[in-house]
């Protein structure tokens, strides 16, 4: 199959899962033992913080380790909280995952209040909004860096220093940015970030929250790992295999640049058959392996599953939203009409993709499109 569905999840690199195994059999022992065995563990979690430092241009005592991105969302969510006591207020996006907007829902229902910056109908984040919703009782700016179902990526410098000039603390979610452009936290005045290992060719349920040195917020699980930040004997083998994933990432400009030539070449074929196809967030900053495209009026859903008899698997958007049969709430911040956000697909490149994936997509789209379009194709051709 042509998997093109690389934001909900990529393929575990083959380097990640030899580093993994020996984890998973005989260096079974637990990190924070005190005899040899524990030393080895001990060191393989050492090794995977630097790595996963090294990508995000921090320093390794900064990263926190934790179950994946959602759980760092919500560590820096509620410790935010918790830290700032008697602060009530929270800014955040229209467009974030829903393991940040859910979790601002519930916080409203228990009282406390959330501002949501819209978006442009091209997922823009107009900067000039964030200024005027910060309030006294503001504890904490949650912005996505990059949009898991367009690709947009948001001004995070530029909002992080808006936060740092008025004193509140700035979390970034970027897990989809993360390992897919460049990042340098020295430069980048954010106090807190959360990535996930799945997303950069790295196991499931293991990510990090990286935390400014020099900030402490009550944990989300309290124990001695991580130094206090957050108890739970540690994932070792995933950890391990995060660190490796976060390592095969060194040559990103030029991965880069290959993605972006293969997203382009895949927007450009479909829309040479179909000149009424939009691409959405073509104007913004956007991720270079991100394609999300309006097929007018035709259904999402069944182009999805014609595409799937056809060997290829992309998206309607989210991957947790995919079932739920709700139209996309990213693309109706954008301004969509809900048929457009019910006629549109993400396609999301990886690491494995190559041109023949995305010359099949081309190969066999056309005489799908055709058919839900109801145009007998013997005219067509
Ligand atoms: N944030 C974004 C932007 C994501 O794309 C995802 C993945 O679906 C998450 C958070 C949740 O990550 P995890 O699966 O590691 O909890």
């Amino acid at each position: 199959v042509v998997y093109l569905d690389n934001n909900a999840t990529t393929a575990l690199a083959p380097e990640a899962l030899d580093a993994m195994l020996p984890y998973l059999s005989g260096l079974y022992a637990n990190p924070s033992s005190a005899y040899g065995p524990a030393a080895t563990a001990k060191k393989g979690v050492a090794e995977a913080r630097a790595a996963v430092a090294a990508l995000l241009g921090c320093s390794p005592a900064e990263i926190v380790f934790t179950s994946g991105a959602t759980e760092s969302n919500h560590a820096a969510i509620l410790g935010a909280l918790s830290a700032a006591s008697g602060k009530r207020h929270l800014i955040t996006s229209q467009v974030e995952h829903p393991s940040v907007l859910l979790m601002c829902r519930h916080l409203e229902r228990l009282g406390m209040e959330v501002s949501y910056l819209p978006v442009d109908s091209e997922g823009r984040l107009d900067l000039a909004t964030l200024p005027s919703a910060i309030r006294p009782d503001t504890a904490l700016i949650s912005l996505l860096w990059a949009n898991n179902e367009t690709g947009a990526i948001f001004p995070i410098p530029e909002a992080a220093a808006i936060a740092r000039s008025r004193g509140v603390l700035f979390h970034t979610d970027a897990t989809q940015a993360m390992g897919k452009i460049p990042m340098d936290l020295r430069q980048v005045p954010v106090d807190l970030l959360s990535c996930s290992a799945h997303k950069i060719h790295g196991p499931k349920g293991v990510g990090a929250l990286y935390v400014r040195k020099g900030l402490t917020l009550p944990p989300l699980f309290h124990g001695h790992q991580e130094r206090g930040r957050r108890g739970g004997t540690e994932n070792v083998p995933a950890i391990v295999g995060f660190g490796v994933a976060a390592r095969l990432h060194d040559e990103l400009e030029r991965e880069m640049r290959r993605l972006a030539a293969l997203r382009d070449r895949l927007e450009r074929g479909i829309l040479a058959f179909m000149p009424c196809a939009q691409v959405h967030a073509q104007d913004t900053p956007r991720l270079p392996n991100t394609s999300n495209i309006g097929f007018a009026t035709l259904d999402g859903e069944e182009l999805l599953h014609r595409l799937e008899q056809a060997g290829v698997l992309a998206s309607a958007g989210a991957a947790c939203a995919a079932g739920g049969h709700e139209p996309s709430h990213v693309l109706t911040a954008m301004g969509l009409s809900k048929t457009s956000v019910l006629a549109s697909l993400r396609f999301s490149l990886g690491r494995y993709s190559r041109a023949e994936d995305v010359d099949h997509l081309l190969r066999v789209l056309p005489s799908i499109l055709l058919k839900l379009m109801d145009v007998p194709e013997i005219i067509a051709r």
